[in-house]
């Protein structure tokens, strides 16, 4: 027989005492974010949604007339970007006010989507957030003016392909090629009639300007978009770069994971890993975007020893949510891209419809903050006309939600 204690009985009552203590707790943490925890599971993700953009992507290709090999092809990819509005309208629901739309603001800024991007749209809905950072509207037409250019650095091109702000470190921009003219882009300025990789001696006017200046540590390569070149130039610009002593990093700009992760392809991912260290930093702006495409590219560059980290821009009806914000940035962390910056959107001509009041920013950081890992809060960022460089803006409260003592 077992007899209990005093001793005995004292523990059990103790422990009894902490489990309920415990359920306490961990109601009062679950109920300090309920809202978010209440709609999670319906905020449409690319990891879930792979029946439906499989549907797409068949529905694509009978369009295009390509094969499933095709579509894992980024030279496919790249070749049959959509840009006339007589495919697009047979790949998702337009209205006639909406091709007109397309028709009338493609002449004052070019448009042009990958058939991958094109498949996570939803084919019926006007105000999908994939369709809206691809597809023109007339809202870029309109509106006040904005700013006519996006950054000081801008003005201060020196060479010509140079752009610098800071003491260690500067842009090269390399090209004005992207997989997709996205509608929210800051450099649609930049985007011009046609497709234009920087001629070879251009770019090693800028590579010696890097070596003659031993100031500079940190080199991002960008355009346009750095993957628009090909695995060659790439090769040989950074084994110019990784030959000046004083270079420590590498950096590269491409959306090309999220919308086109065809171009992430095991000959580019061993380039890359010669070049040791090289970083990669891209932008999602959706957990729509998060695909397991996606996954696989990201997945096949940090093997390679690269580094990805994500910038979204902060995008009215597209992220301007707390709880879409916060789920994008979980969602990040699953594939491994670190959230890095939250961009405001800058008021730049073309563009000024995606901006949302500073307030909205600050409130998404502030739901965020203490809500969820602090690898998933990304720093949001103002840029202002005449400040040098990013802003860093911080909601009032930084040290995120309080823990109050209740029953
Ligand atoms: S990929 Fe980047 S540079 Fe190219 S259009 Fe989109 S936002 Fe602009």
């Amino acid at each position: 027989m077992f007899n209990k204690t005093r001793a005995d009985q004292k523990n059990l009552k103790i422990a009894d005492e902490s489990a309920s203590e415990s359920r306490k707790q961990v109601s009062g943490l679950r109920s300090l974010d309920s809202e978010y925890l209440d709609i999670r599971d319906s905020i449409p993700t690319g990891l879930k949604l792979v029946r439906e953009y499989e549907e797409a992507r068949e529905r694509i290709l009978k369009v295009l007339r390509g094969t499933r090999e095709d579509w894992d092809s980024y030279r496919w990819q790249l070749k049959n970007r959509v840009s006339d509005v007589e495919v697009l309208k047979g790949i998702i629901h337009l209205s006639e006010n909406e091709i007109r739309e397309i028709e009338v603001t493609g002449r004052q800024y070019r448009w042009s989507v990958s058939p991958y991007y094109l498949s996570l749209m939803d084919p019926e809905d006007s105000n999908c957030p994939i369709r809206l950072q691809a597809i023109p509207s007339i809202k870029e037409y309109m509106g006040e003016p904005g700013l006519d250019y996006p950054m000081n650095a801008d003005r201060q091109l020196y060479p010509p392909l140079v752009a610098r702000l800071y003491p260690d470190r500067l842009i090269i921009k390399l090209t004005n090629m992207c997989s997709m003219f996205c509608r929210h882009c800051q450099r649609k300025r930049d985007i011009d009639s046609r497709d234009l990789i920087h001629p070879m001696n251009r770019i090693q006017e800028a590579i010696d300007y890097v070596r003659e200046n031993d100031e500079v540590r940190d080199v991002l390569l960008t355009g346009g978009d750095a993957l628009a070149l090909s695995d060659d130039q790439l090769d040989y610009i950074l084994t110019e770069l990784g030959n000046i002593s004083h270079v420590e990093i590498k950096r590269l700009g491409s959306r090309m994971p999220c919308v086109m992760p065809q171009r992430i392809t095991p000959e580019l991912c061993e380039i890359l890993s010669k070049h040791d260290p090289v970083y990669l930093n891209t932008q999602f702006n959706h957990p729509r975007e998060v695909t397991v495409e996606a996954q696989r590219a990201v997945d096949m560059l940090t093997r390679s020893g690269v580094v990805v980290r994500d910038q979204t821009v902060l995008l009215k009806r597209i992220n301007d949510d707390p709880h879409v914000m916060k789920k994008l940035m979980q969602e990040l962390l699953k594939i491994k891209v670190a959230p890095y910056y939250l961009f405001d959107c800058k008021k730049v001509d073309g563009i000024r419809h995606f901006g949302v009041p500073l307030d909205v920013g600050l409130n998404i950081i502030k739901k965020m903050r203490g809500f969820t890992s602090g690898m998933a809060v990304p720093t949001f960022i103002k840029h202002v006309p005449d400040a040098r460089g990013k802003v860093p803006i911080y909601p009032r409260n930084q040290y995120g939600p309080v823990f109050e003592d209740s029953d």
